[in-house]
C-alpha cells in the first residue's frame, strides 16, 4: 500500500495517534500502513483517516483510530501470537491485529459485515485473517487456545468460553460493564487459572449479544 494517495493522509492520523500516548512502534506502523479508507463505507472515505469513530452501517460503528491502538498496545503483542477477536465489524480493528500478531480469528454475528469485512481485508493484502459468522461469546474452540483475545462489543461480564479458550498466562481485553457505559478493562490469566483485573480507560461500545452477552 506504500505510495497510494492516501499515504499522506496516513502519516498524519500516525502523529494524531502517537499524540494520544501510543508509543508501541508495531501499532503505529500498522496504522501507517492500513488503508482505513477501504474499511469505511465508500461516501464517507473521504474522513477515514480523521481520529473519529464512523457509522459502517447494520446499526454499528467501527472507532476511533487511536481507541484501536490503545487497545492493541495494551496486549503487547510481539507478532508470533494466535488471537480472537469478537466483533469483526468493519474488520479495521482485526487488519491492525493482523499486522501485530501471526493469525488472527475473528467472529462477527452479523453476516453482510462479516462480507464486507472479507472485501476490505482481501482489497487490503491481509492474508493471516479466518473470519466464522456466529456468536462469538461461545469462542471459536476449533483454533483455541488463543494467546490474546479482543471483544469489540461492551461485555457484561467476560465471556466463560473466552477464558476456557485462553492459552495459559494469555490475556482478555473488553469494554466490561453495562449498555450505558464501560471501562475498557485487560484481564490477564495466570497459570493457575486466578484473573487479574486492569481497568485502562472509559469506553462507550455498541452491546454485546448473544449466549454470554446481552440479551438480543
Ligand atoms: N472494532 C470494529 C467495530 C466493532 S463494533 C471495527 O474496527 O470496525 C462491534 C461488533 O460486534 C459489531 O459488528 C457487532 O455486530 C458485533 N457483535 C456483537 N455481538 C457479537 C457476538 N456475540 N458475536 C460476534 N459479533 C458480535
Amino acid at each position: 500500500m506504500l505510495g497510494d494517495s492516501y499515504a499522506g493522509y496516513r502519516a498524519k492520523l500516525v502523529e494524531a495517534v502517537r499524540a494520544r500516548g501510543v508509543q508501541d512502534l508495531a501499532v503505529l506502523h500498522a496504522i501507517a500502513d492500513v488503508p482505513r479508507h477501504l474499511f469505511v463505507p465508500r461516501a464517507l472515505a473521504g474522513q477515514a483517516y480523521e481520529d473519529t469513530s464512523l457509522p459502517i452501517g447494520s446499526g454499528q460503528t467501527i472507532s476511533q483510530p487511536s481507541t484501536h491502538a490503545r487497545a492493541i498496545e495494551a496486549l503487547h503483542l510481539t507478532g508470533r501470537e494466535k488471537v480472537l477477536e469478537v466483533g469483526t465489524g468493519s474488520g479495521y480493528q482485526t487488519a491492525l491485529l493482523a499486522r501485530c500478531a501471526e493469525q488472527v480469528f475473528t467472529v462477527e454475528r452479523v453476516a453482510a459485515l462479516a462480507e464486507q469485512a472479507r472485501a476490505a481485508l482481501a482489497a487490503a493484502g491481509i492474508t493471516n485473517v479466518s473470519i466464522l459468522v456466529g456468536d462469538g461469546t461461545l469462542g471459536w474452540r476449533a483454533y483455541a487456545p488463543f494467546d490474546a483475545i479482543v471483544v469489540a462489543a461492551a461485555s457484561p461480564a467476560v465471556p466463560r468460553p473466552l477464558l476456557e479458550q485462553l492459552a495459559p498466562g494469555g490475556r482478555i481485553l473488553l469494554p466490561l460493564g453495562d449498555r450505558a457505559g464501560q471501562r475498557l478493562t485487560l484481564v490477564t490469566v495466570s497459570a493457575d487459572g486466578s484473573c487479574a483485573y486492569a481497568a485502562l480507560a472509559d469506553a462507550s461500545f455498541v452491546p454485546l449479544r448473544g449466549t454470554h452477552g446481552f440479551d438480543d
